[in-house]
């Protein structure tokens, strides 16, 4: 029996109840005989409070005071858990991330683990203890500030740990029963994956898919750590992400052609009108968005009415990013050369993911006729070897995912999606 590295999610630990039924599990990992490392996020909705709270003394909160206060999210629940399990009789001890060893470069609100070196946690561990460590944090290694790794981080926490520990798996205990193929809370005849490539994982995840984040799928396919996704409110296997199909019984799982339909309402849409059709023009729009260190998604540029030589260029970026990139562009106007600017936060992106629609034909025709018959109007299309997507209206996007969720067969006869906690926030 191996060591396995466990992920509590801020849904599974809302409450003192939450925190017991969490602490129950964990004891009972330990009784089958592995050695235990739990990382935790805060408890419910603790993380959007803070921040609500932070923004209500300050419109901007430094970065590193905002860091100092979100890590406290983490730090009760750590304590809470660990407390819950000395009261069923196991000894634990909680550990912040700094102590857990957890290294990053010292970008504030959005560090990146750099090193993790769990001195401190293997120890606790041979003295025969669980470990509690608190997810989304670490420490910068230059300036020795605490550190937070962008939202949802604790999931990294937890695969980077599970690496660095040399785990035999890491499970990701959260609100659903697994990956489902599409969002349970949109299609209700989304059915669960068993299981499914790092690749198509990390395609859902960057198509907007919430349950696991892209970076830590990243983390894990470059350490080869299978993860198991499942909920802690059931006892229900869940969805093993992992480089090679898994075993059932006496049979592999198969490599579906079609992984799933994610969706993401998080985009907007910039236009550039009336650029001057010539060379150049495309590098002197986008190097204004690299400068203002924004990150964009997809990208077209419309045929140029040949009697104006002008043309329009449109990207889709995230509904944050929205006024620093019209503010960039606007103040580059000049030396760009273009008329005006059209910005749309109404828009909505589809995409259906699998490495089978490499090898079989047709699948964009059956996808673009699926929105068809939905009466959805396309705006943008991007592809990638295992993924197509589309914007189209964001009032649409429900309609669209459903459809395209039939389409390709993926409804389940029955209703087995259940959301068993969160708010969704
Ligand atoms: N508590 C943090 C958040 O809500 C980290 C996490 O939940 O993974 O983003
Ligand atoms: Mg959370």
């Amino acid at each position: 029996m191996g060591l396995v590295v466990q992920k509590y999610g801020g849904s599974s630990v809302a409450d003192a109840e939450g925190i017991k039924r969490v602490a129950k599990r964990i004891v009972e990992a330990k009784k089958n005989g592995h050695q235990v490392v739990a990382v935790v996020s805060a408890m419910g909705d603790t993380t959007d409070e803070l921040i609500d709270l932070a923004e209500q003394v300050s419109p901007i909160p430094a970065g590193r005071e905002l860091d100092m206060l979100l890590t406290a999210g983490e730090r009760i629940s750590m304590a809470l858990l660990a407390m819950a399990i000395k009261n069923l009789g196991h000894s634990a001890q909680s550990f912040t991330g700094s102590q857990a060893g957890v290294i990053t470069d010292s970008v504030h609100n959005k560090a990146r683990i750099i090193d993790v070196t769990p001195g401190r946690i293997r120890d606790s561990l041979d003295e025969g203890n669980i470990a509690i460590v608190a997810g989304f944090q670490g420490v910068s290694q230059d300036t020795k500030d605490i550190t937070t790794l962008g939202r949802g981080g604790s999931d990294t926490t937890a695969v980077a740990l599970a690496a660095a520990l040399d785990a035999e798996v890491c499970e990701i205990y959260t609100d659903v029963d697994g990956v489902f193929t599409a969002d349970p809370r949109v299609v209700k005849k989304a059915r669960k994956i068993d299981w499914i490539s790092f690749e198509d994982m990390l395609e859902l995840a960057s198509s907007g898919s919430k349950v696991l984040l892209h970076r830590c799928v990243e983390y894990a396919r470059r350490y080869n750590i299978p993860i198991h996704v499942r909920s802690s409110f059931s006892g229900l296997q869940g969805t093993w992400v992992s480089s090679e199909p898994i075993e059932q019984g006496e049979q592999q799982v198969e490599q579906a052609i079609i992984s799933g339909v994610a969706h993401d309402t998080s985009e907007a849409k910039i236009t550039v009108v009336g650029v001057p059709d010539k060379p150049g023009e495309a590098a002197a729009i986008f190097r204004t968005i690299a400068d203002a260190e924004i990150n964009i998604d997809m990208v077209v540029q419309n045929v140029s009415a040949a009697s104006t030589g002008l043309t329009d260029i449109s990207f889709t970026l995230p509904k944050t990013e929205g006024r620093k990139a019209m503010d960039a562009l606007e103040k580059n106007k000049g030396g760009i050369g273009f008329d005006s600017l059209r910005y749309d936060d109404q828009i909505g992106k589809i995409s259906l993911v699998g490495a089978g629609m490499k090898t079989n034909p047709g699948v964009t025709a059956a996808f673009f006729e699926a929105l068809s018959g939905a009466s959805v109007n396309i705006e943008l299309i991007s592809t990638s070897e295992i993924r197509i997507s589309v914007v189209t209206r964001a009032d649409d996007v429900p309609e669209a995912v459903r459809a395209v969720h039939t389409a390709f067969g993926l409804d389940s006869d029955s209703d087995e999606a259940v959301v068993y906690g969160g708010t969704g926030r």
